[in-house]
C-alpha cells in the first residue's frame, strides 16, 4: 500500500491515528503474514460499527485511522478486545524530518500538559529507516530540546516522568506517541481450529471459553437446561451471557438442550450418589456429538481441578472416559479467585452471578460420590438405553445465533 492510499492526501493529524502491535503473531515466521491478515481482518470486523473508520498495515504495523467525530476511547476499547493485538497506542504523525517532528512533538505536548497537567517528559526515538540523518539518541536529544523551548513549563526527567514521548521514525512518515495500551495478546481468532464449549451459566466456562477463543479458537457452544425444572429467563441469562462472550470471539451458534428426560432416567435407575457424574458423562457424549457434526476438533469446560465434587481428580478421570474427542479444560490448575477476577476483567463476572438455577442443581445428590470407580459408573449406565436417550436429547436441540452484545 503506498502512503498516498494511507492518507488520502487528508491533512495530517484530521483524523485519530492508532498504531497496533502485534504480539506473538509477530514470532510466527513463515506464517506471518497469515495470522497478519487473520488479525486486520478481525480489527476491520470490529471497527465496521464505527463510521469510516479504517485499518490497513504498513511497514509490520497495523494503523486505525478515525474520523475525529468517532468515540477515541470506544475505538481503543474495541481494537482492544481482538486477540493478538498486543498494545495500542493514539498516535500523532508527520513528516519524517527533525523540523516537522519537532513542532508535533511539540503540539503533541502542549495537548499533554492542557489534559493532565504534566509536568516531566522523557524522549525515546527509535529509526525504522535507517537512512535517516539522524541517529536514534540525536533525535531524542534534538527533540527533547524542543519540547524544552516549545512548553516552557516542562522539564526533563530521564529516571521518573510523566510522559514518556516515542518518536518512531519511519520512511514517509514518523509518529509520536506516549501511552502503550496493552491488550490481550493470544493469536487472531480463526487461527487455530474450532471448539464446542460446554457453556453454563455460571462464572467459569465463559472465563474457559474465552481463554481457548484467545489462542485463536473458533466457538460453537451447548447449553444443557431442564424445563420446566430450569426456567426460561435462565436460558435468556445463559443467552445474555454468550453474549457478552462474543464480543470478544464473534457471533457463534450455541446448541440448546434439554436435559431433563436423561436425568430422569438417571434418578430412577442409577444410586442417587452417582447422578451428578452420570448426568456429566452424558453432557460430554452429547456435546461431542454435536461437535463431531460442526466440525469441532475438541470440547472446552470450564472444569478446574478438585472445585467441586465432580471435578476432583478421579471424577474428571471417569467424565473424560466418556468421550474420545480431547476435552480442553483451561482453567484446571486455576485457583477460583483468579478465575473471578478474570471473569471480571473481561466483563462477564456480573452476569454470571445472577443467581437462577442451573439443570445440575436439579437433581443433586446430598452425598455425590467423590471418588466414581468407572467400571461403577458404566454398570450404572448399562442399566439405561443411552445410545435411544442421546439421540432424543440431540434431536430436541435447538440453534441460537449469538451475537455480540
Ligand atoms: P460454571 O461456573 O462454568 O458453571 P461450575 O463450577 O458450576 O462451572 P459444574 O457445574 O460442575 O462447575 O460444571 C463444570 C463444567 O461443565 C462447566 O464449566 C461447563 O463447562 C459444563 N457445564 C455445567 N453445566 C452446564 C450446562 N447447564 N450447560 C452446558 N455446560 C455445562
Ligand atoms: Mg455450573
Amino acid at each position: 500500500m503506498t502512503m498516498e492510499q494511507t492518507i488520502e492526501n487528508k491533512p495530517l493529524n484530521s483524523e485519530y491515528i492508532f498504531i497496533v502491535r502485534c504480539g506473538e503473531v509477530a514470532l510466527k515466521g513463515m506464517n506471518k503474514p497469515y495470522f497478519e491478515r487473520m488479525l486486520l481482518e478481525r480489527i476491520k470486523k470490529l471497527l465496521r460499527k464505527f463510521d469510516g473508520v479504517r485499518a490497513y498495515r504498513h511497514e509490520g504495523l497495523i494503523y486505525v485511522r478515525a474520523d475525529k467525530s468517532q468515540d477515541k476511547q470506544a475505538i481503543i476499547k474495541e481494537i482492544g478486545k481482538v486477540f493478538g493485538v498486543a498494545s495500542i497506542s493514539p498516535a500523532m504523525e508527520c513528516e519524517s524530518n527533525m523540523e516537522s517532528i519537532g513542532r508535533t512533538a511539540v503540539e503533541y505536548m502542549l495537548e499533554a500538559i492542557e489534559e493532565r497537567g504534566i509536568k516531566t517528559f522523557k524522549v525515546e526515538a527509535k529509526r525504522a529507516d535507517k537512512n535517516f540523518p539522524v541517529k536514534s539518541p540525536d533525535i531524542a536529544r534534538q527533540i527533547g530540546a524542543a519540547v524544552l523551548k516549545g512548553c516552557k513549563v516542562l522539564r526533563v526527567d530521564v529516571h521518573d516522568p510523566d510522559v514518556r514521548l516515542f518518536v518512531d521514525v519511519r520512511h514517509d512518515l514518523s509518529y509520536i506517541y506516549q501511552d502503550k495500551i496493552p491488550g490481550y495478546g493470544g493469536l487472531p481468532l480463526g487461527t487455530n481450529g474450532k471448539g464446542m464449549t460446554l457453556l453454563s451459566g455460571g462464572i467459569d466456562s465463559p472465563v474457559a471459553t474465552w481463554m481457548m477463543a484467545k489462542r485463536g479458537m473458533l466457538i460453537e457452544a451447548v447449553h444443557f437446561h431442564s424445563y420446566p425444572y430450569t426456567s426460561q429467563r435462565a436460558q435468556e441469562k445463559v443467552e445474555e451471557l454468550a453474549s457478552l462472550v462474543a464480543t470478544y470471539c464473534g457471533r457463534f451458534r450455541m446448541h440448546v438442550i434439554n436435559l431433563l428426560p436423561i436425568q430422569e432416567q438417571i434418578v430412577q435407575n442409577c444410586p442417587e450418589e452417582e447422578t451428578t457424574i452420570l448426568v456429566r458423562r452424558f453432557m460430554m457424549k452429547i456435546a461431542e456429538r454435536l461437535a463431531r457434526k460442526t466440525d469441532c476438533d475438541m470440547l472446552i469446560t470450564g472444569e478446574n481441578l478438585g472445585q467441586v465434587a465432580s471435578q476432583t481428580a478421579e471424577a474428571l478421570v471417569v467424565t473424560d472416559a466418556s468421550v474420545t474427542m480431547p476435552v480442553m479444560r483451561p482453567l484446571i490448575g486455576m485457583d477460583k479467585v483468579d478465575i473471578m477476577e478474570l471473569a471480571q476483567e473481561i466483563g462477564t463476572y456480573e452476569k454470571s452471578i445472577e443467581p437462577y438455577e442451573d439443570c445440575c442443581t436439579v437433581f443433586l445428590p446430598k452425598h455425590p460420590a467423590t471418588k466414581p470407580k468407572l467400571d461403577r459408573i458404566l454398570h450404572s449406565e448399562s442399566k439405561l438405553d443411552c445410545e435411544a436417550l442421546i439421540q432424543a436429547a440431540c434431536e430436541s436441540e435447538e440453534i441460537i445465533e449469538i451475537r455480540p452484545a
